[in-house]
């Protein structure tokens, strides 16, 4: 259920709704908009609907929130969310651009590819230190290490980092040297991770697991929300389908579907969304036109010798000239880079 309050409603007015609604038993979330005050009242909602919300001194409108997720559904903010990593904005007028590599690999090649990535536009520098491998056989990642890397990285080229969580237990590792954390495609519906990422002080980018829909993206988020942390970013990053000629089909409908549904920005990947290096450029401009607050592409500056996903990495001049042409594409749709 959503409240929204007079707009000339009074602290004590505000105060005590939020009293009421504890003391059913019921949890309440606050958020503050610039005239009214929306509150979000949680629990189940067949005993929410029997009391008398609009009863309250202070309340203007209840409405009832028919879907599964409340704290990420539009209504309960009314207003596209920002969402800050490090000092960049996700989420306003401007797209924004993450990128890196897949994996840190050495100091020289994380600071040498934060360099050219920076030169060219990107305002996020993203790497993994912790990979999600399919095999056990392949690189892991350089871990804490790998972590060290990417803080090096930001402090030579002033970039916030993104890096991936795959445990709980490196949380308080991440949370040292890092700006954002990842939740890959493999631990959407990791619910343990979720709630643990909940309780951190870092925005959290949650990418949509390789065979959830999105209806299963968004009650996922609300994992996060719920625990208190409401800067979260959603991930289209593809999913399976038949279709082979791509590693998986990157779902653009979902970018004007999460838009309409959620008020957290919505971040595109084309690069694990395509898979193939040829490809990556068409499918970025196009989630830049279907809406996207932000894309998440990985370059590497020698592809050959990369430990992960070396073939649908972009090298720094077409990354350079790929960014070019988002901002063309961004400024006929409203937005910039
Ligand atoms: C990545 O960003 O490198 C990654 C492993 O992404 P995903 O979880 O989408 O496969
Ligand atoms: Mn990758």
């Amino acid at each position: 259920m959503i409240i929204v309050t007079k707009p000339d409603a009074t602290e004590e007015q505000i105060a005590h709704i939020v009293k009421r609604i504890k003391e059913w038993g019921l949890k309440a979330e606050i958020s503050r908009g610039a005239v009214r005050v929306v509150i979000g009242v949680i629990g189940p909602e067949d005993a929410i609907r029997e009391k008398p919300l609009a009863a309250i001194p202070g309340v203007d409108s209840v409405t009832p929130v028919l879907k599964p997720y409340k704290l990420v559904a539009y209504e309960f903010r009314g207003t596209p969310s920002l969402v800050n990593v490090g000092d960049v904005p996700v989420g306003g007028k401007e797209v924004v651009i993450m990128s890196g590599p897949c994996s840190v690999e050495s100091r020289e090649q994380i600071t040498s590819i934060a360099r050219d990535v920076k030169k060219a536009g990107a305002r996020i520098l993203r790497g993994g230190a912790f990979k999600p491998r399919t095999s056990p056989y392949s690189f892991q990642g350089l871990g804490p290490e790998g972590l060290k890397m990417l803080a090096e990285a930001r402090e030579e080229t002033g970039l916030p980092v993104i890096t991936e969580i795959m445990d709980t237990k490196d949380l308080e590792v991440i949370e040292r040297y890092a700006d954002c954390l990842q939740v890959g495609t493999r631990n959407m519906q990791n619910f343990a991770l979720l709630k643990e990422v909940g309780r951190s002080r870092l925005p959290v980018m949650l990418k949509r697991g390789m065979s959830a829909t999105v209806r299963d993206l968004l009650m996922s988020a609300e994992y996060i929300l719920n625990e208190g942390n409401f800067n979260v970013l959603l991930c289209e990053r593809g999913i399976r389908t038949f279709e082979t000629a791509t590693r998986n089909t990157l779902d653009l409908n979902a970018v004007p579907v999460l838009k309409a549904e959620t008020h957290l920005p919505v971040v595109v990947d084309p690069t694990h969304g395509v898979g193939v290096r040829q490809y990556i450029p068409a499918m970025a401009l196009a989630a830049v036109a279907a809406g996207a607050d932000a894309l998440m592409i990985e370059v590497h500056n020698a592809p050959e010798f990369s430990k992960s996903d070396g073939d649908q990495a972009l090298l720094p001049g077409e990354f350079e000239d790929l960014v070019q042409r988002i901002r063309a594409v961004a400024a006929v749709v409203g937005r910039d880079i």
